[in-house]
């Protein structure tokens, strides 16, 4: 037996597809997630739900816990925030995903978000994937930066093993001796994990390249190599962001980045 044998595709060999409000994720679709790194008031919400719904995307990204580098940096909303995500779900129609950090804050994150996400700092905490995996919600895991593909793929089955089949693997790039970006997207991870596992991977080009520049191109290559999807940090005025503002995309720039994966998946099919 595997040391991940619930999500590798040894028993289970179909691609695994989570619905949510009549949006499936995994198998032969791909799914955009968008919206604010982090939930800083209705307005700055609002606008970019609306901006990233009409571009195509079919999950609103926002947090309402930030797990920040410093103390003294914006730490989130905290409750506020998860409230504006929900009504922003009914208002733009889209289910919502919000990252939680803390076991402690699983029930109340649950009881409001659609999708819970696991951060790339939190791969490796193994109560807390089981606390996520306790509330049988979908959950997206990021692989932690020093993470190897297995080690994710134990994570995963932390939450798999609760009696929670509904994971969602995301690959946000790993630290590497290379400082051009943030960090380095293993995107060779893509097809690697789709071979292992049934479960659906996407891709964050916002937090793997760190620049503005970069999500279009890591975006478009999460298209061609087959990821179910990709999250995307987007603020319809990154300058004045409280968080991760030199990579979010001004909506407009999310927009085409849309046209162009759409067009990918398009040739592909
Ligand atoms: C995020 O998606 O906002 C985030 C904090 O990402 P990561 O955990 O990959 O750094
Ligand atoms: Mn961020």
């Amino acid at each position: 037996m595997r040391p991940f044998q619930l999500v590798s595709r040894d028993d289970h060999p179909e691609d695994t597809i989570i619905t949510i409000r009549g949006v499936d994720i995994g198998g032969d679709g791909f799914v955009a997630m968008a919206g604010p790194c982090a939930v800083e008031s209705r307005d700055q919400l609002f606008t970019s739900a609306e901006a990233v719904r009409k571009a195509g995307a079919r999950v609103l990204r926002g947090d309402a816990f930030k797990p920040r580098t410093s103390p003294y940096s914006f730490q989130g909303l905290g409750e506020e925030g998860l409230q504006l995500l929900a009504e922003a779900r009914e208002v733009f129609d889209m289910p919502f995903i919000a990252e939680v950090l803390d076991p402690r804050h699983v029930d109340l994150v649950a009881s409001y978000a659609d999708i819970l996400r696991v951060g790339t700092r939190n791969m490796s905490n193994y109560t807390l994937l089981q606390e996520v995996g306790r509330t049988g919600k979908p959950v997206q895991l990021k692989r932690g930066f020093t993470a190897t593909v297995d080690e994710w793929l134990g994570a995963a089955e932390y939450i798999a093993s609760e009696g929670n089949p509904n994971v969602i693997l995301v690959e946000r790039g790993i630290r590497t001796f290379e400082t051009s970006t943030r960090n380095t997207l293993d995107i060779a991870a893509v097809p690697v994990v789709r071979e292992i596992s049934h479960l659906p991977v996407i891709v964050d080009p916002s937090h793997s390249g760190g620049r503005r520049e970069l999500v279009a191109p890591l975006a478009r290559a999460a298209a061609a190599i087959g990821a179910h999807g990709i999250l995307v940090d987007v603020h319809p005025n990154p300058d004045e962001a409280k968080v991760d503002g030199a990579q979010a995309l001004l909506p407009e720039e999310f927009a085409a980045l849309m046209a162009d994966v759409d067009a990918i998946i398009a040739a592909l099919r």
